[in-house]
């Protein structure tokens, strides 16, 4: 039978960015590499793994202060990733005092405007003025 496999997931970062990519280029490790593990993270940065090689290299990333989470490989492969359900766009009401687009609050978080007045339902409708 196939051996179980793992994965690495880089979280971002605990320690200070430039030490970071200094031991990573020590490792011999592209910088165009460590860039994109920054500005990607979470992100998987290695695959393929036995339990070994990936605790190995976790508590390498992890000593120069990398945030790694050892993932089953096999218990990834569900699409559970687009669960997520889509907002729909129903749901954004831009602000026409300021035009700032907003999801389902009753105040403007930019100019304070009500925004409740907007909607159908009369629910809620507090009768104070802030004039
Ligand atoms: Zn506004």
């Amino acid at each position: 039978m196939a051996p179980k496999m793992y994965q690495l997931l880089f979280a971002g970062l605990l320690g200070e960015e430039k030490k970071f990519r200094e031991m990573m280029y020590h490792q011999g490790v592209r910088p165009s590499l460590v860039d994109q593990m920054l500005r990607e993270a979470p992100i998987i940065v290695k695959q393929n793994l036995s339990l070994k090689a990936a605790r190995k290299y976790a508590e390498l990333l992890s000593a120069m202060g990398a945030r790694i989470t050892i993932l089953d490989q096999f218990s990834q492969q569900d699409d559970e990733q687009d669960t997520e359900p889509p907002t729909p766009m129903s749901s954004f009401v831009p602000c026409p005092q300021c035009g700032l687009v907003q999801s389902n609050v009753n105040v403007c978080p930019r100019c304070g405007f009500r925004l409740t007045g907007q909607s159908c339902k009369g629910e809620g409708r507090v009768a104070s003025d802030r004039t």
